[in-house]
């Protein structure tokens, strides 16, 4: 049997028809730059994220760098976040030439723990970055409150958590910027690159868009030095459409989620050898974009290698801790000063969790693993 680790054809073949007919649209109208369609989206997205207002941009990645652009976050401030992130997160921190500060994460969620974060707030401190990891929101009433002490701006990277709550608040909706990214393998994926901010002031609305477009307004007039930041309009109808079906997508990935429960309890593969995804404080919906488990003894390249010559696709979301990136190592971080996050690095393994697939594939998943570890 092969197991993807994930296979986006299936979605492609069930909305091939409806997606090709708006693109075939927008090829007519020879209009490709932001547009009504962009808009129609944004209004879709804001309404989906429980957010006023979302900004369609060009990636994840410049999500995040707008928003702390908006912010005007530069050279001598300090932004807390996690080092168990994809690295786009500290990337942008550095594009506008701030300084990452890095707080450990919360073992048993992978999430920025709070009481880390605590630790890390200086007088050059401007904002937070609270990463949601595999789509799962992090603890953020700590978090909120930390920010309103120390007047911090809090910067949600969501990208991989579109649609998941906290406590019943969406995703984005909870700080004062809402990162997503469009990514073909996030659970909102377009034909390429893209993405959007969510935010609920008017003025940082304003904002995001003045500088998403070169900083300019009117036309030729530039009171800032934005970039191109600009969301396509192919990118939005494709997004537009398959937006009808993400909580569909999203429940598909939940049963999956769920179904591994069972399978890993039934195989008798207990904590010990395999620590499964587990609740979040204040976590009220769970989107999986990974299904992350713990291989526990020092097992973990060696199921990996299983699972692969068995035919089972998986993945270490994320092998190195970003402060032990070379291109970090004049932040002057050690290895031992995070302790969890270099942890994890060396446990997580992500399965096979996309929507299509099956409940053969997942026992063939736990079976394999079962196997690895006897
Ligand atoms: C994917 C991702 C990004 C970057 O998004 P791109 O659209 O690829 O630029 C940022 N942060 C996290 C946590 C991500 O998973």
């Amino acid at each position: 049997m092969q197991v993807p680790l994930l296979d986006l054809k299936p979605q492609y073949r069930a909305l091939k028809e409806e997606i090709m007919a708006e693109i075939g649209a927008i090829c007519d109208s020879q209009m490709f730059i932001l547009g009504e369609k962009v808009q129609k989206f944004e209004a879709e997205i804001a309404q989906y994220c429980h957010s006023k207002h979302a900004c369609g941009v060009t990636s994840g990645s410049d999500a995040l760098i707008i928003s702390l652009m908006v912010e005007g976050i530069g050279p001598g401030d300090e932004v807390i976040t996690s080092p168990f992130t994809f690295f786009a997160t500290v990337g942008a921190i550095c594009r506008v030439g701030a300084t990452p500060v890095f707080a450990d994460i919360d073992p048993v969620t992978f999430n920025l723990d709070p009481a880390q974060v605590a630790a890390k707030i200086t007088p050059r401190t401007r904002a937070i970055i609270p990463v949601h990891l595999f789509g799962q929101c992090v603890d953020m009433d700590p978090l909120l409150e930390l920010a309103r002490k120390h007047n911090l701006i809090v910067v949600e990277d969501a990208c991989q958590a579109i649609g998941a709550e906290y406590k019943g608040r969406r995703a984005g909706s909870i700080g004062d910027y809402g990162c997503f990214s469009f990514f073909p393998s996030k659970n909102l994926g377009g034909f390429g690159d893209g993405g959007i901010v969510t935010v609920n002031d008017d003025e940082k609305n304003r904002l995001l868009r003045v500088f998403r477009n070169h900083g300019m307004d009117p036309r030729y007039y530039h009171h800032f030095i934005g970039g191109n930041f600009r969301l396509d309009a192919l990118q939005a109808v494709v997004l537009s459409v398959k937006l009808k079906y993400l909580d569909d997508w999203t429940a598909a990935r939940q049963r999956n989620a769920a179904e591994y429960g069972e399978l890993f309890a039934a195989a008798g593969l207990h904590e010990d050898r395999v620590v499964l995804p587990a609740a979040a404080p204040g976590s009220t919906r769970h989107v999986y974009n990974q299904f992350s488990i713990r291989i526990k003894g020092g097992r973990r390249d060696a199921v990996k290698q299983v699972l692969h010559d068995a035919g089972v696709g998986c993945d270490i979301y994320y092998p190195v801790p970003l402060h032990e990136q070379e291109c970090f190592r004049s932040l002057g971080y050690r290895s031992g000063d995070m302790p969890h996050s270099e942890q994890a690095v060396r446990e997580v393994l992500a399965i096979p969790i996309y929507p299509e697939s099956t409940l053969d594939q997942r026992q063939y998943v736990v079976a394999t693993i079962k196997q690895a570890l006897s």
